[in-house]
């Protein structure tokens, strides 16, 4: 195994986040070189990025790397997320044409050959896997993901297509200008939309997890879609401005009314009425603060400028 860097221009760089994917790296090395040697030759580097592995994952990229060619294994200083273990690995990539995967096998990679050609053919520069059908998953994860494209198709500008992963092949172009952006949130598959240029759907039968479980729980799985609505819209904020305007037109017709019982000389009971609506109010309140406190937290992230990771180490097979 070798530090340095490779001289001659490569035609495909593989790039695949792994977070305690020990068992499946094996089969993943050996389908993903098949693969690559089959449609472009040896001409393409795989890297692999430890995402904070806890498991074996690190020990087994390493004695892969001694084994099997063109392998890059980089190893991030702790667990930084799926999305910016992903940009780590797109920042290290040099070949002409990057293909993402994860680790699970989800993804065939046999499809690359495929995916190549459409690229060929429609001169584009993104070609997004789209499932068409999702082995293996739960119903509540089929839902949940229906319904957050639904909800941020509604709310974003930017359209992200359904049914869509990280699992695309992109040109070094649109690799390049997703890499120079610079914000720390990042929703990956919405930055690409943004981007623009030629984009193609490639339909696909998503498979089951090979080994180990999924490393999205509920709790990141609501993380990411509040990252991705609050990366793509200002909506819930003005949505908070327009409930502000709704409950002052109430309270002014409220306030006509109370004012005339007291004109009247008309004795207030009240202590219900009074509770809805300081109840009511309190509510509307406490949830508009968190919509704003939800943006703030992300200007302040935003504002520190850190690195978006750490690379500890890049291990190259002795061939690279
Ligand atoms: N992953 C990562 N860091 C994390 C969580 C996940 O690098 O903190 C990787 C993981 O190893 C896999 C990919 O991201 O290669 C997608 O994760 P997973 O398969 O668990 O997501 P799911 O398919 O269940 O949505
Ligand atoms: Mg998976």
């Amino acid at each position: 195994m070798t530090n340095t860097t490779p001289t001659s221009p490569l035609l495909l760089s593989i790039v695949v986040p792994c977070y305690n994917e020990a068992e499946g790296l094996a089969e993943l090395c050996c389908r993903v070189e098949a693969v690559s040697v089959d449609v472009v030759g040896p001409a393409y580097e795989l890297i692999l990025v430890n995402d904070g592995s806890t498991d074996d994952t690190l020990d087994v990229l390493h004695s892969l790397a001694r084994t099997l060619p063109n392998l890059v294994v980089v190893n991030l200083s702790r667990n930084h997320g799926h999305q910016l273990a992903l940009s780590a690995g797109l920042s290290v990539s040099s070949g002409a044409r990057v293909f993402i995967l994860d680790a699970d096998l989800q993804d065939p990679p046999e499809l690359l050959a495929q995916m190549m050609l459409q690229m060929d053919q429609n001169k584009a520069d993104v070609v997004f896997g789209q499932r068409i059908a999702r082995k293996g998953e739960s119903l509540f994860k089929r839902i949940t993901a229906k319904l957050f494209y639904k909800f941020f198709g509604k709310l974003a500008d930017t359209k992200v297509p359904a049914d869509t992963g990280d699992f695309r092949l992109m040109s070094r172009r649109a690799t390049d200008l997703l890499a120079n952006m610079p914000e720390a949130s990042r929703y990956l598959r919405g930055m690409i939309s943004w981007i623009g240029l030629k984009q193609i759907a490639f339909p696909y039968v998503r498979q089951p997890r090979q080994t180990g479980h999924s490393k999205y729980p509920l709790r990141k799985m609501i993380h990411f879609a509040l990252e991705a609505i609050t990366s793509f819209s200002i909506v819930p904020l003005r949505l908070a401005s327009y409930t502000g305007a709704l409950f002052g037109i109430i309270g002014l017709g409220l306030m006509a009314y109370v004012m005339r019982a007291w004109l009247a000389g008309e004795t207030v009971q009240g202590w219900t009425s009074l509770m809805v609506v300081v109840l009511v109010l309190g509510s509307v309140q406490l949830l508009c603060l968190g919509v704003f406190g939800e943006y703030l937290g992300r200007l302040y992230m935003e504002s520190k400028r850190r690195p978006l990771f750490i690379i500890e180490s890049i291990t190259r097979s002795d061939n690279t």
